[in-house]
């Protein structure tokens, strides 16, 4: 059963995640259930803030994307369909210079996207489902989702991350978001 999705106003969405003390079963499960929700929705990543839990904890799936990506693993390169899904638990990102326009949506976000500007590649060292350390080098388009999912597990959303140019046509759009989840949040609490 896919979990709930967290959209934009819930303050979750703004909460930095815990760290994962310990990758147990109940960690694999919401992992697996996030994975769920974020293929429900066709998406190509998801936080767990987004599923209502701050954590570090996101999961990603770049196969069903046309645009390019790579993935190394100690110095060598492996074919990205091989990691997929990929869970990431307590990652840490380490920029590689050089930068890149792209469009970007999030599920939080329902119908929005806009370029937003990210690092072209990315270094990641982070634990995986088996609770085993994991480094990584990722380009292209699963560095951008990689950066944009790390962003949510530190309360960081896209919308942060666009010029005032990119995002001005949004924000009536935005606006609106948060003021249905807002308001369903308000209801919620009184049933
Ligand atoms: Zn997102």
């Amino acid at each position: 059963m896919p979990l709930r999705l967290v959209l934009y106003g819930d303050p979750i969405l703004r909460t930095k995640g815990a760290e994962i003390a310990r990758v147990d079963d109940a960690i694999r499960d919401l992992a697996a259930r996030m994975i769920t929700t974020m293929r429900a929705h066709r998406g190509v990543g998801l936080a767990a803030q987004q599923v209502g839990r701050a954590l570090m904890l996101c999961v990603v799936d770049v196969r069903e994307v046309e645009r390019p990506s790579q993935l190394f693993l100690g110095g060598r390169e492996v074919p990205v369909e091989s990691m997929m899904p990929l869970t990431l638990i307590n990652p840490r990102l380490e920029p590689t210079p050089g930068s890149e326009e792209g469009s970007e949506g999030c599920l939080s976000f329902p119908g929005l996207s806009a370029p937003v500007t990210r690092a072209a590649s990315v270094r990641l060292a982070a634990l995986g489902l088996d609770g085993r350390p994991l480094a990584l080098l990722a380009t292209g388009f699963l560095a951008r989702a990689i950066q944009h999912e790390v962003d949510h597990l530190n309360g960081v959303l896209f919308i942060d991350r666009m010029t005032p140019e990119a995002r001005r046509p949004l924000e009536a759009e935005i606006r609106r978001i948060e003021r249905d989840t807002k308001a369903g949040l308000k209801k919620r609490r009184r049933h």
